[in-house]
């Protein structure tokens, strides 16, 4: 299972393509990829059940594959059947957030009886769904950026998780955490990658911040990065790593 983000000036989506091809050796039953283009303001989502190449086939058939900033992901089934709909990117019931996510979220149950309560619907079988939900739910209620609100939901959740989630009213940022699954955000000039490791993004950057265990990332356009524990929201100084190319 892997995780792509790219946000900057080149279109996001082939280098999320073959950024999740690099990531297939980590093994894989579905795939999908969600755009966010300014000049239409609409998310373009494209999954599917079976390979990238599939994803690909389906992709220019079903949306415009322009945008500058895009998430993908490679799926490894735990809650719900390997299908298109249980495929990543989830989208909020909003509309607007949108998540990729590798791992589990082991209390799924309690967290989606809560927001069924509060009126949320679901179409997907994951626990993914209900942590973009949760997301959405404590940004509305505390009325926070997204950064804060991923960091609360966070703290609610039991589990293993590596992330990248944005928000399509906020398109120029992604905000990304970690915990049991590696996570590395590339850093370039005015453009930035998250990916599970580092091989879809050395091709462009040979800078690279690994993110610890328990540490969530705000990547935002034309800004530094920041790094904070999502425990208790302490910022953590980024230790840039060289790759070698
Ligand atoms: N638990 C999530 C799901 O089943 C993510 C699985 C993964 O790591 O790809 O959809």
């Amino acid at each position: 299972c892997g995780i792509v983000g790219y946000i900057g000036y080149r279109q996001a989506y082939p280098v999320v393509i073959k950024g999740l091809k690099r990531l297939e050796y980590r093994g894989y039953d579905s795939a999908g990829i969600v755009l966010y283009d300014n000049d239409n303001k609409e998310l373009k989502l494209s999954k599917t059940k079976g390979k990238v190449t599939e994803l690909e086939e389906k992709a220019k058939n079903q949306i415009s594959l322009t945008g500058n900033i895009g998430i993908g992901h490679t799926r490894w089934a735990t809650h719900g059947v390997p299908n298109d709909v249980n495929s990543h990117p989830h989208v909020s019931n909003s509309g607007n957030l949108v998540i990729v996510h590798n791992g589990i979220i082991e209390n799924y149950e309690p967290l989606k009886k809560e927001l069924l309560k509060r009126g949320y619907t679901f179409t997907s079988d994951t626990d993914t769904e209900v942590l973009v939900n949760l997301i959405e739910e404590v940004k509305k209620q505390e009325n926070i950026k997204l950064g804060k609100a991923v960091q609360i939901a966070l703290n609610q959740v039991v589990g293993a998780y590596a992330i990248a989630v944005f928000d399509k009213q906020n398109p120029d940022e992604i905000v990304a955490a970690r915990l049991g699954s590696p996570l590395a955000i590339g850093v370039g000039e005015n453009e930035f990658f998250v990916a599970s490791d580092a091989s879809p993004f050395v091709e462009y950057t040979s800078n690279a911040v690994y993110l610890e265990d328990e540490e969530m990332a705000i990547i935002t356009m034309d800004k530094p990065l920041v790094v904070r524990k999502i425990k208790d929201d302490s910022l953590v100084d980024p230790y840039m790593q060289e790759l070698q190319m």
